[in-house]
């Protein structure tokens, strides 16, 4: 069981800082998801810690050494890639057996350790088989089987699943959990697909720029955004963010935006006036009315059947909504209805900076 910890971890490639001053504990037999948008710094930062990529600055604790300057060879890490990267002239045996050969161990010892791997993930049958006569998945868990049979201190993957097709994905990802389950051992997984990050981490990293924007649980991030990046960045559909400006007056404050007014409570956070962004997830936008909650009327623009949910584009007289309503077969196209929200649903971030004004 080992922690990692990042202190002031910095990279620049000439001009460009592609991770700046992260700090970031991670707990021993963690799973945690750095995600974030292209070129946030996440797979610059999984390669520091693998020991692939230079520090520019800052140190890298795995356990309680600073391994920062020390070869990758010998931080005890194992990492996961995009590409399967399998030696086409090789068993999936060999494949899986070849670090510990490189290692000197004995035959059997080896032997021993790629069976056991090759049982937990579903191999067993197709170890002695070359990695071109297999799917994309069993190509995928042969990979993952070559890093587990290290029983390295730490996994690290970097979008090991967007190879695969979107249902194999799904069925990869509960894998994998299951997997750090049995294991115990400490996983930071990179992915540009909040869905896998929300889904998989036990908490998540969200990057941007090179920096850290949050970190927390999957529903700490969701319910409570520190900033209008996060709250636009995680969740599908995203949370409606419109930006206007607030007004208080007669104990009550008028949130206004080019053609919409919509009135708030005295207390709410924007009530402290000026350019604010108003934050509503889609589904706290709702048909019924429950008390205190405000109206925004509009005329649906696009309606999708979901199944269990209908997803509706609402044009207000401002910006367009959207909103995820419970399966609802009477909405269509060019009604006019009110959708209702609950004040205390409804977020503010400061315009300028993006960060979440709070009561
Ligand atoms: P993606 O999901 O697209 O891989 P990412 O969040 O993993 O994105 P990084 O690959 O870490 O982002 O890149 C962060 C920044 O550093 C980007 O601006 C990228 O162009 C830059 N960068 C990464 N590697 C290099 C390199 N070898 N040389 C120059 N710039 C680089």
């Amino acid at each position: 069981m080992t922690d990692v910890r990042l202190e002031g971890l910095t990279k620049r490639f000439g001009p460009v800082v592609a991770v700046e001053a992260v700090d970031l504990a991670i707990n021993s037999g963690e799973f945690v998801v750095l995600v974030g948008p292209s070129g946030s710094g996440k797979t610059t930062c999984l390669r520091m810690i693998a020991g692939l990529e230079t520090v520019t600055s800052g140190s890298i604790f795995i356990g309680d050494t600073d391994v920062a300057q020390v070869h990758a060879k010998d931080r005890n890490v194992a990492m996961v890639f995009q590409s399967y990267a399998l030696y086409p002239h090789m068993s999936v045996a060999d494949n899986m057996g070849f670090a510990l050969k490189i290692r000197k161990l004995p035959r059997d010892e080896i032997e021993r350790r790629v069976r056991e791997v090759a049982a937990i993930l579903g191999l067993t049958q197709e170890l002695p088989r070359r990695p071109k006569t297999l799917s994309g998945g069993q190509q995928q868990r042969v990979a993952l089987g070559r890093a587990i049979v290290r029983d390295p201190a730490v996994f690290l993957f970097d979008e090991p699943l967007s190879n695969l097709d979107a249902k194999l994905r799904v069925a990869m990802r509960s894998e994998l959990i299951k997997l750090h389950h049995r294991l115990d051992t400490t996983m930071i997984y990179v992915t540009h697909d909040q869905i896998e990050a929300m889904t998989m981490g036990d908490r998540i990293v969200v990057m941007h720029e090179g920096g850290i924007r949050q970190v927390g649980t999957p529903l700490e991030v969701y319910d409570d955004p520190d900033d209008a990046f996060v709250a636009g960045f995680i969740g599908s559909p995203a949370m409606n963010l419109v930006d206007g400006t607030a007004k208080s007056g007669d104990g009550a404050v008028t949130f206004q935006t080019d053609g919409l007014d919509i009135g708030l409570p005295a207390g709410h956070p924007v009530a402290r006036g000026g350019p604010v962004t108003l934050g509503i997830r889609p589904e706290f936008l709702d048909l019924q009315a429950t008390d205190g909650a405000i109206a925004i009327a509009g005329r649906v623009e696009a309606v999708e059947h979901l199944g269990a949910d209908t997803i509706v584009e609402l044009e207000t007289a401002g910006p367009m909504l959207v909103a995820r309503l419970a399966r609802n077969d009477g909405v269509f196209y060019g009604s006019d209805i009110r959708l209702w929200v609950d004040p205390a649903n409804v977020m503010a971030f400061d315009q300028d900076s993006g960060i979440r004004l709070r009561s």
